[in-house]
């Protein structure tokens, strides 16, 4: 598997939204995004200006935010299109609830991760459980019932106990039910569109990947 080894920032800054790829540097003032000196989109001279993309470049943008902020390279990100393509749903809510029950995502939103990439990197070690199995596939699609734990061994539990107590008051989403005194959490229902935080028109991405 591949890794992205560029700039994080730059995809935000790209991308024109902050796509919560730092964990809590992105709540803090160090974001570049916050900043209207540095939050424009990259290139020499800053010759790419925003709002003169042609009717592929504003597609391709779209699908470029939804893979930036899942943390898909392009073959994976078919596969979820493909998926979805064939579900009796419409196909734009299908993809972005199949992106939404990835494992990394799941792990980040419960705050048991600061960020998707450290949630990746933390399952490949092992540091959770699923039904009381250890997974370690970032892309495991969670459904309703799915008990997602913090693995029972001390290194584990330190490294997420630290970090949910620093967020306590974090808002966990409604089709998750975190129980933070047992690093222990329940998937209640499906993820639906309204549970989807970043902007996307999901429409555009459809249109991209249907050429
Ligand atoms: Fe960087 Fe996070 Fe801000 Fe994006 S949101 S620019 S990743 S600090």
């Amino acid at each position: 598997m591949g890794r992205n080894l560029g700039p994080v920032c730059r995809m935000c800054r790209r991308e024109g939204i902050k796509l919560m790829l730092k964990g809590s540097r992105c709540e803090s003032a160090k974001c570049p995004m916050e900043k209207p000196s540095r939050n424009a989109p990259p290139g020499a001279g800053r010759a790419f200006r925003r709002g003169t993309a042609s009717e592929y470049g504003k597609r391709l943008r779209e699908t470029q935010k939804v893979k930036r902020y899942y943390g898909l390279w392009d073959k994976q990100f078919r596969r979820y299109f493909d998926r979805a393509q064939h579900s009796s749903e419409n196909t734009g809510t299908a993809l972005l609830g199949l992106l939404e029950r990835r494992l990394d995502n799941v792990v980040c939103k419960l705050g048991f991760a600061p960020s998707r990439k450290a949630a990746r990197i933390a399952i490949g070690h092992k540091h959770f459980t699923v039904n009381g199995q250890p997974v370690n596939k970032p892309g495991y699609l969670v459904k309703v019932g799915d008990r997602i734990a913090v693995h029972k061994r001390e290194r584990s539990q330190k490294l997420v106990r630290s970090m949910v107590d620093a967020d306590a008051n974090r808002a966990i989403q409604p089709w998750l039910k975190l129980d933070a005194a047992r690093l222990e959490a329940t998937v209640e229902a499906l993820p639906g569109r309204d549970d989807v935080q970043i902007p996307v028109e999901e429409q555009l991405v459809i249109e991209f990947c249907s050429r």
